[in-house]
């Protein structure tokens, strides 16, 4: 649905090129990451490839839902940084606002919406955990009629709505629009270019591609769930497959049925949660829940076709808007999130401080990656800034384990936390000892 609209192509690479800048990579870590470094240093050349075309992996296929957080959540942020939470929190919301000002600097049509986030509790036991965030400062807690007067659902028992720390937004836009912003600072941008190795000479870093060799004095790998050009950083993400469908738009009547005049971005919170959101047409984009793991840690698109699953999602729309039951599902579509052990984005340098990644935003990359970018920069340039400070970026996470071990442990993970769902939240062995030991999962 998002990536069916008009767009440039851009004309792979070939023969030799040299730059001072390769970005590996075009969705929105690869885009923010080439834009920012031409306004860094507009004197370099700095070229953007990817193995497909720009925005056609996950930054083309989300919910959209440009989230402050840089850490997955607050609770999952505080359980790893303490001390820095608070600073943590701050870059977030300094980096949700300068994407604004980014969008409305460079004039960039991406459907942006700063309508907040509303979480809702649908289970008696999540009621409470909404009143301890808001006392917490996450927002303004809603009893159950004050959430159904936003949006009519008989599953709401109450809701929290944070108006400053969300905005929803179109991604495919977000990534086209990027695309063109890149190319009017003087990126060249090359699609169905796939690097295929990367390898350093003399003072150089070369990057072989289908048909072009790139000499180049640095490199960003903004690859995210694919497999890295650097083989020792594959333990450290594995890619879970999400799921989405798109009703038709609906109609006047239809919408008065649910309400929802703020168009804010919903999520329940429940371990395996559903988000949605409306579009500028009045669909409903609904996703979430099933986050499915394949044995062997492979990114196919044949994983994306499971009827189970959007039969799922379909059934559990119909659970919480029975008021919709004449709508009819227009779109469903998936795509593969690169989680790592602490679910959100970790950073580092190889090749002697000439390439620079990122991975490891598990779900929560459309604001991220923005603040992922900058701090590539920052250590590709060498600089001491206080996002190259953060402990957060300083540390990597634990890998995974290889097969078969990966896949019975998140397995086992899936299952313990569909049980935490429907057991008032309670935590089992297995997600009390992984919490222990750091590797806990709190949706
Ligand atoms: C269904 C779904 C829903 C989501 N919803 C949300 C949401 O609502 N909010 C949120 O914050 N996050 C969401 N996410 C996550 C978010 O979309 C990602 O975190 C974000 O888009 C990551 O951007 P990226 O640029 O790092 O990766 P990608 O968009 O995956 O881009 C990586 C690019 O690298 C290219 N590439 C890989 N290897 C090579 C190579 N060797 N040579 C050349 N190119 C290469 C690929 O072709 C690809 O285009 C969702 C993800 C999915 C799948």
């Amino acid at each position: 649905m998002w990536l069916d609209i008009p767009r440039p192509d851009y004309p792979p690479l070939s023969g030799s090129v040299t730059c001072d800048l390769l970005v590996v990579g075009a969705g929105y870590t690869g885009l923010w990451t080439a834009l920012h470094a031409a306004e860094r240093h507009p004197d370099r050349r700095i070229v953007l490839i990817d193995a497909h075309r720009v925005g056609w992996a996950a930054s083309g296929r989300n919910g959209g839902f440009v989230d402050a957080s840089l850490t997955h959540g607050l609770e999952n942020g505080k359980s790893r940084w303490p001390n820095e939470i608070d600073e943590l929190n701050t870059m977030g919301l300094a980096n949700l606002d300068g994407m604004q000002s980014d969008i409305e600097r460079l004039g960039l049509d991406v459907e942006w919406q700063r309508t907040g986030m509303l979480t809702v509790a649908t289970e008696p036991h999540q009621v409470q955990w909404l009143r301890d965030a808001a006392a917490d400062g996450e927002g303004q807690f809603l009893d159950q009629a004050a959430v159904q007067s936003e949006v009519h659902s008989p599953t709401y028992r109450a809701g929290l709505f944070s108006p400053d720390t969300c905005a929803i937004v179109h991604p495919a836009k977000l990534a086209f629009e990027l695309a063109r912003a890149c190319t009017q600072a003087g990126v060249r941008i090359a699609e169905h270019t796939n690097a295929r190795s990367l390898d350093t000479a003399g003072a150089a870093v070369r990057v072989a591609t289908t048909e072009a060799v790139v000499t180049t004095r640095k490199v960003v790998l903004a690859t995210n769930v694919f497999p890295s050009l650097l083989r020792r950083n594959r333990l450290y993400t594995v890619p879970v497959y999400d799921y989405v469908l798109a009703t038709e738009p609906l109609g006047d009547t239809q919408l008065d049925r649910v309400g929802w005049r703020g168009r804010q971005g919903i999520g329940d919170c429940a371990n395996q949660f559903h988000y949605y959101r409306l579009t500028m047409d009045n669909r409903i984009v609904w996703g979430g829940y099933d986050a499915v793991y394949h044995f062997g840690r492979k990114v196919d698109p044949a994983y994306e076709d499971r009827p189970a699953t959007y039969r799922r999602l379909a059934a559990h729309f119909f659970l919480t808007f029975p008021q919709l039951s004449d709508v009819r599902f227009d779109y469903r579509w998936a795509g593969a999130i690169d989680t790592n052990t602490r679910f959100c984005a970790h950073w580092g340098l190889a090749c002697e401080g000439r390439v620079a990644y990122v991975n490891g935003y598990t779900g929560l990359g459309v604001g991220a990656s923005r603040f992922a970018a900058d701090v590539c920069l920052d250590l590709l340039d060498g600089d001491d800034t206080p996002r190259t400070r953060l402990e957060m970026v300083r540390k990597r996470p634990l890998p995974f384990p290889p097969e078969p071990l990966a896949s019975i442990g998140i397995q086992a993970t899936r299952w313990s936390l569909d049980r935490a769902d429907h057991a008032a939240g309670r935590r089992n062995l297995v997600l009390r000892t992984l919490d222990a030991v750091g590797l806990g999962f709190d949706s």
